[in-house]
Parts: structure tokens; sequence; C-alpha cells
């Protein structure tokens, strides 16, 4: 009996303690990657309204009224990286058409530089190679210096809106975050983002979809890919299973077919 109610006391206390749960976590959803395609660029949900703003442990990504940068959430902070590259903190009162959130506060870790991981392609290698349940999405937060990243942004837009491959197409810019591109010195920074299974076509990206923003706040965006070298530096990945059920903030999604080479244009933005 005195070891149930200890039992209780501790569950409790697990509800209490932080902003984020020890249960697997929802996918927090804003729109559709298929509304997104369409040219639905209109804000339809404040920040504010994001749970877990400002809590520890919070990740995501997305974008903002108006097509206006790339959205990336650490530690609960939402940042917009835009075309000019200059990164701003956003207000509550911004909105979103597009996002992904969630927490990533219990996740499994690893060492990058045990598993051979060098660039996008080896990563997203081993990542899946640690997935136990491919029919879940997955939060991913992975903090390292890099030796180098490639990100885009896209330039805001005004109506009427254009889709969102002719954007990519005329209007992304591209960054090489490349602190010293002949010497030894790093961009430290944190990746953000997710693994989406195929069932998730349409409402995301399926497989991966990574934001990264530099430990200095100072730049970042959609991450296109990144050059890491194990011999130097420490990294860490980190890897949470979320709900398979989305919770979606707004109006719920939903999906139509949509072109298979729009959503490849729009993931590795050529
Ligand atoms: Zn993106």
């Amino acid at each position: 009996m005195k070891r149930n109610r200890m039992f209780l006391i501790a569950l409790v206390g697990l509800f209490l303690v932080g902003g984020c749960s020890t249960y697997t976590e929802p996918l927090i959803q804003v729109g559709t990657l298929q509304g997104l395609l369409a040219g639905e660029y209109e804000g339809t949900v404040t920040l504010k309204d994001l749970p877990g703003s400002g809590w520890y442990g919070m990740i995501g990504l997305g974008t903002f009224d108006a097509l206006d940068g790339e959205m990336v959430i650490i530690d609960g902070v939402c940042y917009r990286v835009p075309t000019t590259g200059h990164v701003t903190v956003m207000k509550p009162t911004d909105t979103t058409p597009f996002a992904n959130v969630a927490c990533i506060d219990h996740a499994s870790e690893w060492n990058m530089w045990e598993h051979d991981v060098t660039d996008y392609a080896s990563l997203k290698k081993y990542v899946l190679s640690q997935i136990d349940d491919p029919t879940r999405p997955y939060a991913i937060r992975i903090d390292a210096r890099f030796a180098s990243v490639k990100t885009r942004s896209v330039p805001k837009q005004s109506k009427p809106y254009r889709k969102l491959i002719d954007v990519v197409k005329t209007g992304q810019v591209v960054f090489d975050i490349d602190p010293d591109p002949k010497g030894w010195l790093d961009a430290p920074g944190t990746i953000v983002g997710f693994y989406f299974p195929p069932s998730f076509k349409g409402v995301n990206v399926v497989g991966f979809h990574l934001h990264f923003l530099t430990a200095d706040r100072s730049a970042g965006g959609h991450l296109l890919d990144f050059k890491y070298n194990w011999t130097k530096n420490p990294a860490k990945i980190q890897l949470a299973p979320l709900d398979k059920k989305i919770r979606w903030v707004g109006k719920k999604g939903e999906v139509r077919e949509s072109s298979h080479e729009e959503i490849k244009a729009i993931e590795q933005g050529k």
C-alpha cells in the first residue's frame, strides 16, 4: 500500500515538473505542407497559441504570415531567418500558416562522432537505423560544432500568392554558413526538426525536415546540407518518438493528392 502511494506521488510529480511529460509527446501542427505548396501563406495561428512557448525542450519549424522567412524554435523561443539572413526573435502576436512543434525533453541520445555521421545523408541513414517504429513521427535535435552548414530561406510574398515551388525556384536565398572555409573554425549551432512517416504525406514532408540556427543566433534556415568533422568535435543527437495522432492548432488539415516533384523541390531547394 505504502509503495503504491509512493508511486502515485512520483507520478503526480512527473506532471508538475517542467513543461514536458515523460510520456510520448504530441506533434503540434498548424496547417499542412499541401496548403503551403498551394500558396496558402496567410498566418492563421498566433505564436502565443502554440503550446509550449518558452518551455525548455520545445523545438519546432515552419514559416510566418506571407511566407516571411524560415521558422526555427529552440527551447520554446521562436526565431525567424529571412532572406536577408538577419535573424530575429518573433513576437507572441506574430502569426504562422504552417508549423510543427514538439517537446524533445526525454529523448534517446547519441554522440554523432561515434557513428560515422559526417553530413546530412549519413545523418539520415544513422537516424533511420535508430527509429524503432517507422510508422511514427520523431522529433530530432542535434547540437554540434559543424565544419559548415548550407541553408536556405524564402522571401516574403504579396498577394496574389504564387505556388511554393515557384517561390523556391525563383526567390530562395541559399546561405553557406562557414566561418573559416580554409581553416579550422567551426559553426557551432543546433539542428531541429522531424522525421515523418509515409502516412503523413501531404501534411508534412515524408522523411526528414530540419532547420538550423547558429549558437550565436546570427544565421540559419531550412537545412540543405552540413559537413561535420568527427575528429575535432563532440556532437549530440537527440531523438524522441511522438504520438501518431496529430494535435492540430487552428483548423484541422485536410489532405488531397499532391505532386511528388513539388514536394521534392521544396525539400531539397531545387
Ligand atoms: Zn523547412
